[in-house]
Parts: C-alpha cells; structure tokens; sequence
C-alpha cells in the first residue's frame, strides 16, 4: 500500500499512526464477516424508576467480539458501520436479538412486577432511520417474537432529527402510532429548537450523560440545576418522559429525583452486562 501511494519509494509511516489506519481498514473490511460468523453479541443496561427504584426495562448495547483484539465498544466500529451501511442488516441483528430477549424476560416475569411492563430500548444509527425497510422489518421482528410493540423503544439521537424533514419522520410516526416509543437520546448536546419537540413523534427525553455529571456534587451548579429543571417542566408539559444516563452516584440520583427526572440508568445501578444479570435484578425487584 505504501508502494502504490508513494511510488517507488518506501516510507516508514509514524508506527502508532499506521498501526491506527491498518486497524480502522481491517475493521471496516472484517466487520462483513464478523456478522456472518457471529462474533457481535449485546449486553443489556437496566433502566431504574428514580420514585420506587423498580427496574423498568433494559438499553441493549451491542460489542464486538473480535478475534484478536479483543471486546471492542461500538464506539469503535459504528462508525464504520454507518460509513459502509452494515449498520442496516446489523442494526436489524440487534433489533431482532433484543425483542427476542424482551420476549424472556415478559415470559419469565409477565410485566415485570412494576407497574410498567418490561421494555427493551435499541439504538438506531441515522442510516437506519432513512432505510426504506425500516418499518416493516420492525413489524415482522416484534411479530415473529410474539412481543407487543409498546415493549419496544427506538432510541434516536438529537442530532440525527435535528432539521429533520417530514420524509424522514415519516417512518418513526408510524413506528409511534403503532405504539413503539421513540426516545431521543443524548438529549441537550445538540442544540435543537426546544419548540421543534413538538413537532416530533418522541414520548421519551434521554438527558446526556454531561448533565448527569455535573450533579456529581450535591448541591450542583445552580445554573445546570435550573437548565435541568427547565428541561423536566418542558418535557412532563409535553407529555414526555424523561431519563437520565450515566448516574454514577447515589448523589446525582438523589438530584435527578428531586429535579423530576422518571427513569435512570447508570454504573450507580447496573452496567451493562449480559441478559441473566437483568433476570436476577427484575427478580430482586418483582419480591421486594
Ligand atoms: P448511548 O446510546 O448514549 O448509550 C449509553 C452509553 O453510556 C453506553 O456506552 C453505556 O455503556 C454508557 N454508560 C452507561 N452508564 C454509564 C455510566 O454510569 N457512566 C459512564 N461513563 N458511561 C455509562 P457504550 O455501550 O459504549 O455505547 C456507546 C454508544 O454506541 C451508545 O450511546 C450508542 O449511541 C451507540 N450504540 C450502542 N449500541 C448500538 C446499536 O446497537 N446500534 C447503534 N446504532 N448504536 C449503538
Ligand atoms: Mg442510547
Ligand atoms: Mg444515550
Ligand atoms: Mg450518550
């Protein structure tokens, strides 16, 4: 490569650089196969009612298993899923393990003893959202597993909807009507229109984890207890839920509780892990 790029002549790249692009390269190109012979798995992240503490469903993260580099995070290899629109047939992979796994769980404890059914969040990637499949693969995953679509929530990020056009909300009202929740994720870093809520098929809010980590204090910054404040009354006169990622301590769920906030979900509770840890945390709570 370096021949063909350079000539005739070899040039010794920056090693740390190099070995930086081989890799991103032989992701990108292993990622086909990778699917193929099995090697994603997910790992599931309870989400915890802030009032009575019950679990109320589950985030699934998907990682890469890789054979010689070991368990990578989809931070790295997502992005190069979007670039080459894998994303679509593994998103679809994810969707379809995740309702499956719904499907456990709702079996195993009927609504999970809280007062809401046990639900599953999976991450949508943009390209997904403009995947003229996206409708009726989701349909024909919630039917073939036998699991009501108010068990799913399709988690979407600011940024993805901001701008966005009725052609591509199209598929996300019908998904909403259908009553699949739409959550928009990493909510507050991008910027939007807070008007333009209104105009988008959300039920729930997920505030970014950097909100969460400035109440890392008790008492917090006054100014980002207001700006969380004012988020929770918009949200709830909306009709929105709204969550809060990455609670570490028992401290910024105490806030976040006292700000209003409804669902949590963070290493203060649980990380992410594989689905028998969400058996024994829903069982814990389906007695208490
Ligand atoms: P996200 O959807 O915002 O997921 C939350 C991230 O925060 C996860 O990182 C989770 O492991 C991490 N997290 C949870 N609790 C805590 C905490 O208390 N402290 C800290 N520091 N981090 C916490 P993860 O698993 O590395 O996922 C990163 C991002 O990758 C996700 O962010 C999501 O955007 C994307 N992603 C994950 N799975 C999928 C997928 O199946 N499809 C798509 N399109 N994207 C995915
Ligand atoms: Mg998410
Ligand atoms: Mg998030
Ligand atoms: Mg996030």
């Amino acid at each position: 490569r370096a021949k063909s790029a350079g000539g005739n002549r070899y040039e010794l790249a920056d090693p740390e650089a190099d070995a930086r692009v081989i890799t991103r390269h032989g992701l990108t190109t292993a990622l086909p196969a990778a699917l193929e012979r099995g090697e994603f798995f997910i790992e599931y992240q309870p989400l915890v009612h802030l009032g009575d503490g019950g679990v109320r469903g589950a985030e699934a993260l998907v990682r890469w298993l890789h054979p010689q580099h070991g368990v990578l995070g989809p931070d790295r290899f997502i992005p190069l899923a979007e670039h080459t629109g894998l994303i679509v047939p593994l998103g679809r992979w994810v969707l379809e393990q995740s309702v499956r796994q719904a499907r456990t769980w709702r079996e195993r404890y009927g609504t999970g003893g809280a007062p809401a059914p046990l639900r599953i969040n999976v991450n949508l990637s943009p390209c997904q959202l403009t995947h003229p499949g996206l409708v009726r693969d989701t349909v024909e995953i919630l039917e073939r597993a036998g699991v009501e679509p108010d068990a799913l929530c399709l988690e979407v990020t600011e940024s993805a909807l901001i701008g966005a056009d009725d052609d591509l909300l199209k598929p996300l009202r019908r998904l909403a009507e259908m009553g699949v929740d739409i959550a928009l994720d990493d909510f507050g870093t991008g910027y939007s229109n807070l008007a333009n809520l209104r105009r988008l098929p959300v039920s729930i809010l997920k505030l970014d984890r950097s909100f969460t980590q400035s109440m890392q204090r008790f008492p917090a910054d006054p100014v980002d207890l207001k700006i969380v404040e004012g988020i929770v009354a918009l949200a709830h006169s909306l009709d929105l839920t709204v969550t809060v990622e990455g609670v570490e301590t028992g401290a910024q769920a105490e806030q976040l509780r006292v700000l209003g906030c409804d669902t949590a979900q963070g290493w203060y509770y649980a990380r992410p892990g594989p689905p028998e840890r969400l058996h024994d945390l829903a069982l814990v709570d389906a007695t208490a």
